[in-house]
């Protein structure tokens, strides 16, 4: 599977349950990090990177 392009997000926690196509997987919460402004999951290895223009919360 080819399925490298980066998902951009406007929240710094993402869901992702997988690919469809590929059988998926349990659902699961991911946390942008603050310092990379990126997030990979366990499962999928997809990537998720935050948006340039996203606000990122400071608390
Ligand atoms: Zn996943």
């Amino acid at each position: 599977m080819t399925n490298t392009a980066p998902t951009t997000v406007t929240s710094t926690t993402v869901a992702c349950d997988g690919d469809q196509q590929e059988g998926g997987h349990p659902r699961v919460y991911l946390t942008i990090d603050p310092e990379t402004r990126k997030a990979v999951c366990p499962y999928c290895s997809k990537v998720f990177v935050l948006d340039p223009n996203a606000k990122v919360a400071a608390h």
